[in-house]
């Protein structure tokens, strides 16, 4: 049973270093057809034409207000050839440029060192208009580099991975293309369940394992693993089938988002008395996406108002005809409550994927893809791999995402120790170092040394890929230099305050700012309450700042905004936000001193005391809170009182300089004692904030 390690197929080519970047990056070639935005046919192209705006706008806006970098590349530009007035350094023709799937002009531009705006020109010379920040497709990039003497390669994040193994003499592909008919052997079909809500899929999933229990072979307990395989009998034949058992498109898309297509058949239930809802349309959509057969299964038509025909009828205008139409769609009435049809649904699936000629090579080590992964407390890191060729061994070293470790067991659905998984088998798999993510792929090693390379590779490039999203974010120290760049000309500004009148002052004091000529203050949204989600969301899309004029961002929030690289302000006094404000548009905005948060504490209940003042009876909620540490109090997101200090810190009976998440303490803010219970007290140091 132990596959042959010995054995597997050279890579052909040989790992290829670097190689076939450029091929890869572009399938298909594809410049002609559907490239979305596309080339407007009338708009003028090449040099000359519609100057006018543009050659004014785009290279001459902000002059005074340069920094050297830029200085020194505009001289550097100004030997380079121009196009439509603008100056751009060319490329030989040959020169390659490497940009992320989503890239915008300023990736483009930050590659070969030109001005955005420059580009912006380029490409509305070229008949396409675009702003600096949108991100534009391959065609687009690929006519501008085109223009400018550059081979413009867009990579997904799944080719550099692909490259990344290819440096562990890990081709993948190659090792596909290398391997022989006869290595090749049958494996079960991989089911995913779709469809609107309550029209029974979990039941329907929980009917197909039940009728097919294989008596007697099992002692242990039925499991939800994540997927479970079946044995049925077809055309007098033992088949085995396996199902993904999180019903629903959802995880069917998480999982192709991620790149992996894990699915063979899609079943569609639909109930019979319910027939076509938004979800039977989407799971449909989703599946025909993925270019999954899809069997229709008509369920609960054991229900009197069942009308299985108006199901067909309806699904026909979905492209699913069935085949008693003359159409092509197997459509199979079943109950899952009362197990009816569920067989002939088993053959049905089986008669599509016999079609589909599924096959895989047992024998060489295992890949696949996690199906779901938790993190245990007895058992540590807690993953279903399904694996999709090869055989998994206990024993192996594997790689799952950015996860990595050695497998230390194996476990089927029900409970039951596995030495080995053959393909289509999903598996419970202990031993990883963490928890990887659904659809994550994973793929045995030679040793734990490449598996952890890898591993720590793919997280470097996943922490690059963050970075580099939030370096596009605006933030006020950096918006002087982006407005020299060229990136951007409008300061976008979420209001969020405690009052409305406050938040309508600040409005009016900001507005009163003389920008000058090159720049633009824009209030995009503006509100009374915490910094919700929802600011945050609209910060992140329309590139904007947060300011916060007495009130604190919700439970979550802060994370939020520092995952998304959002900069949020938080001011108490209206003249120290304009300050601010007028700094950043003058480019004057020193680096300053940032608040970092120490640790926040929830009052439970109010001591008084006529001795000390109120003391406030708390539990640490997050970090610690250390005496002396400067405070503020916060009411349902509202700043009640700043500038407070943590004047008296008690643990029992004892005074304490600190006290550490999850345990409780009595609080004293000094002379402060409007303090009631749930108020939170947020606890902060001052640091000096290092420039970007
Ligand atoms: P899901 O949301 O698609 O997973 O739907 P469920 O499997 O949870 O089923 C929704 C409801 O429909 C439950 O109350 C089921 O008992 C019921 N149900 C599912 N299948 C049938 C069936 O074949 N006949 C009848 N009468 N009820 C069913």
């Amino acid at each position: 049973m132990m596959p042959n390690r010995t054995e597997r197929p050279a890579p052909a080519g040989g790992g290829r270093p670097g190689g076939g970047a450029g091929g890869r990056g572009r399938p298909g070639g594809g410049t002609g057809g559907g490239t979305g935005g596309g080339f407007r046919p009338g708009a003028p192209r090449g040099r000359g034409g519609v100057g006018g705006a543009f050659g004014k706008g785009g290279a001459g806006r902000g002059k005074q207000r340069k920094s050297k970098r830029a200085k020194r590349q505009e001289l550097e530009q100004m030997s380079a050839p121009s196009l439509g007035g603008v100056n751009v350094p060319r490329g030989t023709g040959d020169t390659e440029i490497r940009l992320r799937r989503g890239a915008s002009i300023t990736d483009f531009a930050d590659k070969i060192g030109a001005n955005p705006a420059a580009l912006v020109t380029v490409l509305f010379h070229l008949g396409e208009m675009a702003t600096a920040t949108q991100s534009l497709d391959e065609a687009t990039f690929e006519v501008l580099g085109e223009e400018l003497g550059y081979k413009v390669a867009v990579v997904s994040p799944e080719d550099e991975d692909r490259e990344l193994l290819e440096g562990f003499g890990l081709d993948l592909e190659a090792e596909l293309e290398a391997e022989g008919e006869d290595e090749l052997e049958e494996r079960a079909p991989v089911i995913t369940i779709m469809g609107h809500v309550d029209h029974g899929k979990t039941r329907l999933l929980d009917a197909i394992r039940q009728s097919n229990v294989i008596e007697g072979e099992h002692g242990g307990i039925t499991q939800h693993i994540g997927a479970y395989q079946i044995v049925h009998q077809h055309e007098g034949r033992d088949r085995a089938m396996t199902f993904i058992d999180t019903p629903g498109h959802e995880a069917f898309t998480a999982m192709r988002a991620r790149g992996a297509e894990v699915t063979d058949v899609a079943v569609l239930v639909v109930a019979a008395d319910d027939g076509v809802m938004p979800q039977t349309v989407e799971a449909l959509n989703h599946a025909q996406a993925a270019g999954v057969p899809i069997i229709v299964a008509v369920n609960k038509v054991d229900k009197p108002e069942a009308n299985p025909d108006k199901v067909m009828g309806q699904l026909t205008e979905y492209g699913l005809v069935p085949e008693e139409y003359g159409g092509d769609t197997m459509f199979v009435k079943v109950s899952a409550l009362q197990k009816l049809g569920i067989e002939e649904l088993l053959d049905a699936v089986l008669l599509t994927s016999d079609v589909m000629e599924l096959q895989a090579n047992p024998d060489k080590s295992a890949r696949g893809v996690a199906i779901e992964a938790n993190l245990d407390k007895g058992r540590g890191s807690v993953v279903t791999v399904l694996v999709q060729s090869g055989t998994l061994a206990v024993g192996d070293t594997m790689v799952v995402g950015t996860a990595h470790g050695r497998v230390r067991a194996m476990f089927n659905e029900n409970g039951e120790n596995l030495d080995v998984a053959l393909p289509s088998r999903p598996v419970q798999v202990l031993g990883l170092s963490s928890v990887p993510r659904a659809g994550d792929s994973f793929l045995v090693t030679e040793d734990e040394r490449t598996a952890r390379q890898i591993a720590e590779k793919r997280e470097t490039a996943e922490r690059n890929a963050q970075l580099a999203k939030r370096r596009k974010r605006i933030t006020l120290e950096d918006f002087d230099k982006a407005v020299a760049e060229g990136k951007i000309d409008t300061l976008n500004l979420i209001l969020k305050g405690d009052a409305s009148g406050a938040v309508e002052a600040l409005e009016d004091s900001l507005m009163k700012i003389d920008v000058g000529e090159d720049v633009q203050l824009r209030v995009i949204h503006r509100g009374v309450g915490a910094i919700t989600q929802n600011d945050v969301n609209l910060a992140t899309v329309d590139n904007a700042i947060i300011i916060g004029f007495n009130v604190r961002p919700a439970e979550r929030v802060a994370e939020l905004a520092d995952k998304e690289g959002v900069d949020m302000r938080f001011y108490s006094v209206i003249y120290a936000a304009i300050d601010d404000i007028e700094a950043a548009l003058k480019g004057m905005l020193k680096p300053e001193f940032e608040e970092v948060e120490l640790g926040t504490a929830e009052i439970r209940q109010v001591f008084r005391s006529s001795k000390w003042g109120n003391i406030a009876g708390s539990i640490i909620r997050s970090g610690t809170i250390k005496r002396n540490s400067k405070a503020r109090l916060v009411r349902d997101g509202n700043v009640v009182a700043d500038n407070l200090s943590i004047d008296s810190l008690r643990r029992e009976k004892d005074d304490v300089t600190e006290v550490r998440e999850g345990f409780e303490c009595g609080i004293g803010l000094g002379s402060f004692n409007d303090i009631k219970e749930g108020d939170i007290i947020e606890t902060f140091e001052m640091r000096e904030k290092p420039r970007a």
